[in-house]
């Protein structure tokens, strides 16, 4: 085996074909629109929930889909108590209908309905009048079964998944499962998709200990998927409403496999990198002293001591995987520069990658004046083709010590004389496969990733596997605590009043508008609303920054802010991560109520840099549900990025805490860590101890385990078994 280039999978290995799939597979990854009862027409709907633009929706992917629920058949609700986002029946009587005007575009057809307690919305998208009306004829008493969500404040069912009568009720199944649904694709459809998929399902190998899985008193893999999709108890629910439903035993045994397969997928690539040597990436310490002197402050203890581990990882020949966890302003851009000052002393390159271009731009500017004699160059996608040139022929001449740039830095033709060190700002928006790109291109690359989202224990484990961890727990000498507060939206035109008074006073306010819809136009639709109705107080004083500017304008908008040109600056969330204007001192969060704690928590961060006192002005538009209002007092009454963290990883789950979401990552399918997490570190122990004892997964029960990594999609690791 060669030595260079070294990533965690070298692209010869990525190329070769995988492995053949056990047959025993095949019917799981055969198309689901080959399932019996799948039309023309609920073809595409089924792809619509399940497929990606990779790949049509399978077999498993259904049977991954587990139902979010279950409903016991004449538990019936009360419309006033029913909780929101929970399945419910509910016995009522037919109002009103209110059908979509005639060419008003996608509006959907509500029908209000009532029981003695009060009433609510069923709501129902593309369906014909006359077949709702059928359903629900005016007047009538019917038991609707779905889950209540809230809407602008209001309760509404969209789509209920049964609709019957007294006699339906009775004849209802036991217990009905809820899924998960699209438009136009019910639950109960899903449900007997399911079925039918479970019917192609064949007895695999057991893949876990035997031993293990008594003493738990778990249900075999199949077992185990056909009690969640066809529950004969209602699951259990959870008595606080903010903590999620505990497991079943079927839920935590595929909880299990999954969490498996990814630590054993971990488990695979640590052992191959371990045959594989560092390099050293640090020299005598002259130039980092000397740029540490150069800085305008001293280094606080906790930077000080992540410098110390950073140094001592490069100065090993090993290499580095090293988590700088921090919260916003707790100044992880120092410790980066002097761990990139390390790899250069060693005569080698490093690269700096943030996720925007106004982040990239941002760290190069900072960095610039405290880089000393160190030759730093931005590379962004925006630079023109003679730039990009001179660029890349100074990194391949070694002319560039420092690179700092955006995504521009995976790109085919960046090459790099000796690249040693790879610094990945706010990694969590980055994928896995860009972090093996970039390692792609230098030999044995050691990576810091920096985090401002402050990663509970259990999912930096789950999630960079065995990745070491220094963690910057103490702010900068001299910040003043957030005063946060929360207003409803009523009382905007004193917030509108105070600002005022606060501008004339030298302050600076960052405005960011809401969330409103997936749709980047919608939002940037509010924004400019509201910078308009600010520019009718303040004039030119306000400014407006949106994702859809071009680039230029951008840097345009955020320098005037910076300099003090503008005094208000409204914004979508691009300015959410990392930016530093250390003037501004107000942070004003219009429908504070649609953004997730970690969202809120890193735009808060966003004032309180300098010395002055700041303040968080939370707008929300009432009537909050219990989960929204947990957050807004949850911010109200705390500061600390790892409480919050953690109280996000209950509300929200794994995957959104991370931000997984958007690059497309999510971690895992079946296994919810709020519930399943205590399981990680057992999975990890088992995954080690199987590499130990059968590295090439050769065993009877190494077989097996090949199954479960396919069946989990975790088989790159099997071709690193190969390429051993
Ligand atoms: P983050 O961890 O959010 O990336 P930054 O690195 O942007 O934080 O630092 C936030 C601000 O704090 C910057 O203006 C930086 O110059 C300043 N800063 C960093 N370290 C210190 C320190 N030890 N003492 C005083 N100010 C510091
Ligand atoms: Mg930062």
């Amino acid at each position: 085996m060669t030595d260079a280039p070294t990533p965690d999978i070298a692209p010869e290995d990525a190329a070769r074909p995988p492995p053949l799939r056990p047959s025993l597979l095949d019917p799981l990854f055969a198309p689901a629109r080959t399932l019996p009862g799948v039309g023309p027409k609920m073809a595409p709907l089924i792809e619509k929930l399940l497929g990606t633009p990779e790949r049509a929706a399978r077999v498993v992917d259904l049977l991954f889909h587990l139902p979010q629920g279950g409903i016991a058949r004449r538990m019936v609700g009360s419309v006033s108590e029913a909780p929101v986002g929970e399945p419910v029946t509910l016995g009522v009587t037919v109002v009103a209908h209110r059908p979509p005007n005639p060419g008003a575009g996608r509006r959907p057809h509500r029908v209000l309905v009532e029981d003695a307690t009060g009433d609510i919305s069923l709501v129902f998208f593309g369906m014909p009048r006359a077949r709702v009306e059928k359903m629900l004829p005016l007047g009538a008493h019917r038991y609707v079964t779905g889950r209540i969500d809230l809407w602008d404040g209001t309760r509404q069912m969209i789509h209920p998944s049964r609709i019957v009568d007294e006699a339906g009720l009775a004849e209802l199944p036991a217990v009905e499962p809820i899924y998960g649904s699209t438009e136009g694709l019910t639950s109960r459809a899903i449900s007997k998709l399911a079925a039918a998929a479970l019917d192609r399902l064949a007895p695999l190998p057991e893949w876990q200990d035997p031993a293990w899985l008594e003493r738990n008193r778990l249900p075999a893999f199949a077992e185990a998927l056909r009690a969640e999709h066809r529950p004969e108890e209602a699951p259990p629910r959870s008595e606080d409403p903010l903590q999620p439903a505990p497991s079943t035993p079927a839920r935590r045994r595929l909880a299990y496999d999954e969490l498996l397969a990814s630590q054993l997928a971990l488990a695979l690539m640590r052992a191959r990198q371990r045959r594989k040597a560092g390099r050293v990436n640090a020299g005598d310490g002259a130039l980092v002293r000397q740029i540490e002197a150069g800085l305008p402050f001293a280094l606080t203890g906790a930077q000080a001591r992540a410098v110390a581990d950073i140094r001592g990882d490069l100065a090993a020949p090993r290499r580095m995987l090293r988590l700088l966890q921090g919260d916003v302003g707790s100044g992880k851009t120092a410790v980066a520069l002097l761990a990139t000052a390390s790899a250069v002393e060693a005569g080698r390159q490093a690269a700096l990658m943030a996720p925007t271009e106004i982040l990239a731009r941002q760290h190069f500017e900072r960095l610039q004046p405290l880089a000393g004699p160190l030759r730093l160059r931005l590379m962004t996608g925006r630079d023109r083709a003679s730039e990009r040139k001179a660029t890349l022929a100074a990194l391949a001449a070694g002319e560039v010590d420092v690179l700092v740039g955006t995504h521009a830095l995976f790109q085919e033709a960046v090459a790099f004389r000796d690249l040693g060190l790879a610094v990945v700002d706010e990694q969590h928006r980055f994928g896995v496969h860009q972090r093996l790109a970039l390692g792609a291109k230098g030999e044995a690359v050691d990576f810091l990733v920096m985090t401002a989202t402050p990663i509970p224990r259990t999912l930096a484990l789950t999630f960079f596997g065995d990745m070491d961890v220094s963690t910057l727990d103490e702010k900068p000498a001299g910040r003043q605590p957030i005063r946060t507060l929360t207003l409803s939206t009523d009382r905007i035109d004193e917030v509108v009043a105070g600002l005022g008074r606060a501008m004339a006073g030298g302050e600076r306010v960052y405005w960011i508008c809401p969330l409103v819809d997936e749709s980047e136009f919608i939002d940037l639709a509010a924004a400019a609303e509201r910078f308009e109705d600010l520019q009718r107080h303040f004039g030119e004083a306000v400014g407006l920054i949106h994702g859809k500017m071009p680039g230029p304008e951008k840097d345009a908008a955020m320098a005037r802010f910076a300099a003090g040109a503008t005094k208000l600056l409204v914004s979508t969330t691009v300015v959410e991560v990392g930016v530093d204007v250390p003037e501004a001192t107000i942070m004003v969060i219009e429908h504070a109520e649609r953004f997730g704690l970690a969202q809120l928590h890193q735009l808060r961060g966003r004032v309180g840099r300098g010395s002055k006192a700041s303040s968080c002005l939370l707008l929300y538009r009432g009537p909050l549900g219990q989960v929204a209002r947990a957050r807004l007092e949850m911010m109200r009454d705390t500061e600390d990025g790892f409480r919050i963290a953690e109280a996000d990883l209950k509300l929200r789950g794994e995957g959104e805490v991370l931000g997984t979401r958007q690059s497309g990552m999510a971690a895992f399918r079946l296994a919810r860590i709020e519930t399943d997490g205590d399981l990680l570190e057992a999975a990890r122990d088992d995954a080690r101890m199987i590499v130990e004892r059968d590295p090439g997964l050769k065993g009877p029960r190494g077989e097996a385990l090949r199954a479960l990594l396919y069946l989990f999609e975790r088989d790159a690791a099997i071709r690193l078994i190969g390429a051993g």
